[in-house]
């Protein structure tokens, strides 16, 4: 006989944990499950290696909006609210403070630097300040040491730099979701899902070797997510372009993170460097920007299924097309184009990216890391023709899909309080409100998750 839940979480990355412990913490639903496919929780994007490692606030993000930053902010505090609650042992495991700051090297992007300041993020941010060289070369010697004396440098300096390993965060997630929980909460490592059928109420979901019965099914399972939903006939006007983002290393250079300036609204950052979390003797560059016809990186098995999600045909192509039409989306395209080859790529990448950021590096200093980097799932809409901006949540009768590129993780926290919510609603389970409000989320300060909660 299969064994039946309440709900069942697909996915076991820092979206997928941070929901199950919301649900456990915060909930009377009874009966949880979560299945990974992989021997570990947070294998791929959440896994430390595979990420940028930053808490995004939306202070230095350049290519956001002010309502988006001003959300991105809300939804950072809600995991340093979550940090705040831990023991110093599991919070220094998890997250260090550091330095950041983003970076304008010439006249074109200290001028966008200073109307995107002025235009409101001052406001948003008021620890946020404008620093000349002076300051920069005293919080980041490298960045100012063998640069052309008349190249001119500004940046925006932010108090709010927090570097997290998100898969220690995703880890603890898993282990206080099972302390909360007085009911049955079941984990599943190496239980893959095959194939899920059924409507709300009543879900059918497969892994190797056994079928489990779900009220609702919550997909946390990165770009696999937008698999399942055409599986289930959802989200025919979606497609995914999977963005592979690699790494470089270096030897410490940097004190905190260094983000370079993104145009507005593409949906990936710029270039940056900074200390890694697991090893402080290094300094990271990246993420590049390269297109993967993958749904998993460096997995050739997952093509198949790529093109699948990808469903090409006239809408995708038409959207395609727009997006290329975008010539600052062009330009990451054609420079990053080279940045992944072996020994010239080195040279070019550092030429390009690296050396804006510390001139004095040379291309015997930094090696791609081919262990390092991840794949984020951008979403193209094909109604809009658009690439979207941050992640994709679809809730439809009895299941939701989460698809989340960056900042996803960041976002972890209120993406769980927003599916609690509906889930709740849906099934006829209860939240405790007080619970969430007394310890996860302010009234005055986190005026969009609240809007979020209380449509429950
Ligand atoms: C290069 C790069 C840099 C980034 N930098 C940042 C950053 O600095 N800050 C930030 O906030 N975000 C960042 N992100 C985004 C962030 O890493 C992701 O949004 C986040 O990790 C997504 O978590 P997830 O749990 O949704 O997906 P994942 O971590 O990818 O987890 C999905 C899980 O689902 C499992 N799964 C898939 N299919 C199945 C199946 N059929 N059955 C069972 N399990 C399945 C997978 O094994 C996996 O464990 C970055 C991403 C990349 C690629």
């Amino acid at each position: 006989m299969s064994e039946s839940y309440d709900v069942v979480i697909v996915g076991g990355g820092i979206t997928g944990a941070s929901l199950l412990y919301i649900l456990s913490k915060y909930t009377d639903i009874k009966r949880i499950l979560l299945l990974e496919e992989y021997g570990s929780f947070a294998s791929l994007n959440s896994n430390s290696n595979n990420n940028a490692q930053t808490l995004h606030f939306g202070d230095i993000e350049t290519n956001y909006s002010l309502e988006k930053s001003r959300e991105t902010k809300e939804e950072a505090e809600i995991v340093i609210k979550y940090l705040s609650m831990l023991p110093k042992k599991d919070y220094d495991m998890i997250t260090k403070k550091c330095g950041k700051m983003v970076l304008g090297v010439g006249e074109e992007e200290i001028n966008k630097l200073d109307g995107i300041y002025d235009s409101g993020l001052k406001h948003i941010f008021p620890g946020l300040r404008k620093i000349g060289p002076n300051e920069i070369a005293r919080l980041e010697p490298n960045v100012m040491k063998k640069r052309a004396i008349d190249e001119k440098v500004e940046a925006l300096k932010s108090d709010n730099g927090q570097m997290v390993n998100f898969r220690n965060l995703t880890n603890s997630f898993v282990k206080r979701a099972k302390a909360a929980k007085i009911g049955r909460i079941n984990v599943r490592l190496n239980a893959k899902v095959l194939s899920v059928n059924g409507s709300a109420g009543d879900f059918n979901i497969s892994t190797h070797d056994r079928t489990y019965k779900a009220r609702f099914v919550v997909f946390c399972a990165g770009s696999y997510s937008l698999y399942f939903a055409k599986m289930l006939g959802y989200q025919k006007n979606l497609s995914v372009l999977c963005v592979g983002g690699n790494f470089y290393t270096a030897p410490k250079v940097l004190n905190g993170k260094v983000y370079r300036v993104q145009e507005g609204g593409i949906p990936f950052a710029a270039v940056h460097g900074d200390p890694d979390i697991t090893n402080q003797h290094i300094t990271r560059f990246g993420p590049t920007v390269t297109i993967y016809p993958e749904l998993e990186k460096g997995k050739p098995s997952t093509m198949f299924d790529y093109f699948k999600t990808f469903n090409f045909d006239l809408a995708t192509s038409a959207s395609l097309l727009n997006i290329l039409a975008n010539k600052d989306i062009r330009r990451i395209l054609w420079n990053n184009a080279f940045y992944d080859l072996p020994g010239i790529g080195t040279s070019i990448f550092l030429k390009r990216e690296v050396s804006k950021i510390v001139p004095s590096l040379r291309p015997k200093d930094i090696m791609l890391a081919p262990h390092m980097g991840g794949i984020r799932p951008q979403i193209m809409d094909e109604k809009k023709k658009a690439l979207v901006l941050g992640e994709s949540k679809t809730k439809e009768d009895g299941v939701i899909f989460n698809i989340t590129p960056s900042p996803g993780a960041t976002s972890c926290l209120a993406s769980a309080i927003e599916d609690m919510s509906y889930i709740c609603d849906q099934i006829g389970a209860r939240i405790d409100l007080k619970a969430v409000e007394g310890t996860l989320v302010n009234k005055e300060t986190m005026p969009i998750t609240m809007r979020k909660l209380k449509n429950w």
